[in-house]
């Protein structure tokens, strides 16, 4: 069975939704929609208070001249106000509110079940898929947010081979991509399909991990029957096997060099399964990116489940449609046990990049007292990226900014293999987040002078 060569860790899989079929989330009372819910410059409104909108009318425009995407309402109503929330990165962030009127949807969206394929469109381009999908606001679903329509266009020196489909979902306890590929297979192979054809490549792949053998079953059906450029590749399930840079390693067996090195420098552009999903939407269903699969899980919920949600619906909405907050101390998470984030409060609404919320009892998440270091080195067979986990948090710690740099922390991808391997609780992940943090602004800062 494929899988990546350096480290890896395993949790316990804790898929409490995995049989739950998707079901439609209500309709928030008010919805409400962050401007920095991507990678790069917030989007700008292009609404304002008292303005009516549709479910898929266009409330903020990517920043000019910068990384950036548009932002859609996924309700009918009415602008309440432009203010700041606290969004799950728990910084104040400006948002439009839009109180819910409703449900009526532009009538330029397509909302029939027809499967709609590339037969059935043959005129089109790659170009007309990268615009399609630039307007329609679709970034990385899987968390990353990175904007997709970029991703589809690398620079000129690089030359992509294959589109890869991460639909590893790695992380305990979601069980959102594997629902979306046993409900919507269909439409999600043409949406790779229509990747591919943007990418320019003739070889698409899809990683799944063994856990969700019938998704693996299913999509390999479909793609021998009908996609023949298409393969679907199990792999063993290991964290962080949905890493970019590890899926590729898994598929391909190439390395991706250290940053800023992208993936398409060794001739892969990487896609999460959701993305694929939405890309199908905005082409063929002239449908922009405004909900999505959301899991909302934990041993304590009475009804953990997979939701069709509106971007903008607080998470409080959903946590009460699976029972509720349980007694007793709790803590929310927003994404999986592994690389999501505490959230400060349930009033954070649904983004593009939120796959899942995670309650955890207070003794299920309370972590260990920090020991010493007995240096058994288990965080460094256990790191995905062959660094020196104890070395990176040990220095970050002690602020010494040029030596984790030379040690190469930008180049941990925050996966938290070291801090789940640690016999001692050692903080690690939390140290080295912040010491990588440090040095990126470092080098930005560098960059910046040198450019004046
Ligand atoms: S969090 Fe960073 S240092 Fe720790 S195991 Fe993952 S990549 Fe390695
Ligand atoms: S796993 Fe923990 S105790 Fe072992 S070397 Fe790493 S930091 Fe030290």
């Amino acid at each position: 069975m494929k899988t990546f060569r350096i480290g890896g860790v395993h949790p316990a899989e804790n898929k409490l939704s995995a049989a739950e079929p998707i079901k439609v989330a209500e309709l928030p009372k008010v919805a409400v929609f962050p401007m920095g819910q991507h990678i790069g410059a917030p989007a700008v409104p292009c609404v304002q208070k008292g303005d009516k909108v549709k479910v898929g009318t266009r409330i903020a425009n990517p920043m000019e001249k910068a990384l950036s995407t548009c932002i859609y309402s996924s309700v009918s109503g009415t602008v309440q106000k432009i203010d700041t929330i606290i969004d799950a990165s728990g910084y104040a962030k400006p948002a439009v509110f839009i109180t819910v009127e409703g449900d009526e949807w532009e009538e330029s969206i397509d909302r029939s079940d027809k499967l709609v394929t590339l037969k059935d469109k043959p005129e089109l381009t790659p170009e007309d898929i990268i615009n399609k999908v630039k307007e329609a606001g679709i970034v990385g679903m899987g968390g990353a947010c990175f904007p997709t329509h970029v991703k589809l266009m690398p620079p000129p020196q690089f030359k992509p081979e294959w589109v890869i489909i991460n639909a590893v979902e790695c992380e305990p306890y979601l069980t959102a991509d594997h629902r979306l590929m046993l409900e919507k297979a269909d439409e999600v192979l043409v949406g790779v399909d229509l990747l591919m054809m943007a990418a320019k490549v003739k070889k698409g792949y899809i990683g799944i991990e063994e856990n969700k053998p019938d998704a693996i079953k299913l999509l390999s059906e479909k793609c021998k029957a009908q996609y023949p450029n298409i393969e679907v590749v199990p792999l063993k399930t290991k964290y962080p096997q949905g890493g970019e840079k590890q899926l590729i390693d898994a598929v391909v067996r190439r390395q991706v060099p250290a940053p800023p090195a992208l993936p398409v420098s060794v001739g892969a552009i990487i896609q999460n399964v959701g993305t694929a999903y939405a890309v199908y939407e905005a082409v063929m269903k002239n449908k922009p990116l405004f909900e999505r699969v959301v899991t909302v899980t934990g041993k304590q919920l009475s009804k953990p489940s997979n939701f069709l949600t509106r971007m903008g619906t607080p998470m409080s909405q959903l946590i009460e449609a699976c029972g509720g907050l349980p007694d007793g101390d709790c803590k929310v998470i927003g994404g999986g046990p592994m690389m999501g984030k505490a959230l400060l409060n349930t009033e954070v609404p649904i983004c593009k990049g939120s796959s899942g919320v995670l309650i955890m009892s207070g003794k299920e998440a309370r972590r260990g007292e920090p020991q010493p270091c007995i240096r058994c080195a288990k965080c460094v067979s256990a790191c995905p990226m062959g660094l020196e986990p104890y070395l990176l948090a040990t220095a970050s710690g002690k602020k010494m900014w040029d030596k984790v740099e030379g040690e190469d922390i930008t180049s941990c991808i925050e996966c938290g293999s070291c801090q789940f391997t640690c016999p001692s609780n050692r903080p690690l992940l939390d140290l080295i987040r912040m010491g990588k943090q440090t040095v990126m602004g470092n080098i930005r800062a560098r960059q910046m002078a040198a450019k004046k």
